[in-house]
């Protein structure tokens, strides 16, 4: 009772209650915790629905900033002045050309590839988490990561003002380790892959008191994906997709975009409607996939090898709930090869003028393989989340993009290397043919 009153003479207090355990429902306060001290479990931000359901309308949404910001009540902050770099509203762009191709009809792509500040989705949970760090009192923020996660950490904690050191495997592509160098955090490249880098954090976190985004922070941090949820939904006139399609790295952002879709639908801006989710890893790190296609309700952790190192989790901490949600909604989990991921990444450079990263051509790649299985009806609105940039991992595609014509400065010169080149492409052609 008193706490209805309270809400209603401070409209700005946070809509968000308490931290609860996803296995045992155990409540607790909102502090830098990540798991259940009874039965090990996650723990999830529990808001009041009731509350945002009188704060939010489509309209005060729309009025908001043109950033995740305009879905605040929606996120785990106390501070009216949370950290916006512009992180957010990126395009959700008709993919016409790529559609024909695959011969659907109704086919968007969520550009994550141009998210701010550091073009990967990772924006999103950093904005979220460093938000929280700040309220909690942290002065010192770290993550392990697999690169973008790096990228957005440090860009964020330069921006905020934070002390920043960030833990990446050794092996990671020269882009996302100069992406990260460049706002001078400390950089620890580890020798070994994700999950040990991962493991040696969870024991810095014990020791050091800095907050990890995706460690002790992680319950607020994961809530930053349910963005790519609420803003699809916008974004398609405030309407569920069909279907979406994901990548899966920890299965964290294909679960938040379930809970997004789902509170918009409990607090009334959209009408519920049954969503397929379908999932999408490497077949050199897919313990989800694996899992689903045997028909498994238990992750076997397995040993990552694949060009798809942004999603290269071998022990993903929220992979049976992704199973769950692909399982209840009737959707897939798939994975494809190192040469389907290459093939992926220049589909959709091609039909559509965007360049992803790895994750995105592992996405793109799961959806040929979906339509070619007869999973993705050709008149379901379809969403894939495209989550990262090519620019950051351009070893991926060396080799297979061809070479530009060398010429002297001379019109003759060009005549001669444009005829070359078409006669190239009519040999090409030709081989394509027989
Ligand atoms: C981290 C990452 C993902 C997946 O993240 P999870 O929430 O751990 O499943 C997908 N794509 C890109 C590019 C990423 O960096």
């Amino acid at each position: 009772m008193s706490q209805a009153t309270q809400t209603k003479t401070q409209s700005t207090a946070a809509t968000f209650r308490a931290l609860k355990c996803k296995e045992c429902g155990t409540e607790y306060e909102p502090k830098a915790i990540h798991v259940c001290e009874f039965c090990f479990g996650p723990l999830e931000v529990a808001y009041d629905y009731s509350e945002i359901r009188r704060r939010v309308t489509r309209e005060s949404i729309q009025a908001g900033p043109h950033s995740i910001w305009r879905y605040r009540e929606f996120l785990p902050v106390d501070s009216d002045q949370p950290i916006d770099v512009g992180t957010g509203l990126t395009p959700l762009v008709q993919a016409n050309r790529l559609a024909r191709r695959l011969g659907l009809n109704k086919l968007y792509i969520k550009n994550d590839a141009v998210n701010m500040p550091t073009l990967s989705f990772k924006d999103r949970v950093v904005s979220v988490a460093l938000t929280r760090a700040r309220e909690l009192g942290f002065s010192t923020v770290s993550c392990a990561s697999t690169g973008n996660l790096a990228n957005s950490t440090a860009a964020i904690a330069a921006h905020a003002g934070l002390d920043c050191c960030v833990f990446i495997p050794a092996d990671l592509e020269s882009g996302k380790v100069m992406g990260t160098l460049i706002y001078s955090p400390t950089v620890m490249a580890v020798q070994g892959n994700y999950d040990q880098v991962n493991r040696l954090c969870s024991e810095v976190a014990n020791t050091h008191g800095w907050g990890f985004v995706n460690i002790n922070l992680r319950p607020y941090y994961s809530e930053g994906s349910k963005t790519l949820g609420y803003e699809v939904a916008e974004q398609l006139g405030w309407q569920l997709p069909d279907h979406i399609v994901a990548p899966l790295a920890s299965g964290s952002l294909f679960t938040k975009i379930y809970k997004g879709f789902r509170e918009f639908v409990e607090v009334g801006l959209v009408e519920d409607k049954a969503v397929r989710f379908s999932g999408a890893q490497a077949d050199g790190c897919s313990p989800i996939a694996q899992a689903f296609r045997e028909e498994r309700d238990f992750i076997t952790p397995v040993k990552p090898s694949t060009i798809a190192k942004s999603i290269a989790i071998g022990n993903p901490a929220d992979g049976v709930y992704a199973l769950d949600i692909a399982r209840k909604t009737n959707g897939t989990i798939e994975s494809v090869s190192d040469a389907e991921i290459v093939d992926g990444i220049k589909l959709l450079a091609e039909t559509e003028g965007i360049f992803t990263e790895t994750a995105g051509g592992t996405t793109i790649a799961v959806l040929q393989k979906l339509v070619a299985a007869g999973k993705i009806d050709p008149d379901e609105t379809t969403v894939v989340y495209i989550t990262g940039n090519g620019l950051k991992t351009q070893e991926a595609v060396q080799g297979y993009v061809g070479e530009p014509l060398t010429i002297e400065p001379k019109l003759d010169s060009f005549e001669r290397a444009l005829e070359r080149s078409r006669t190239l492409d009519r040999l090409e052609w030709q081989q394509v043919l027989v």
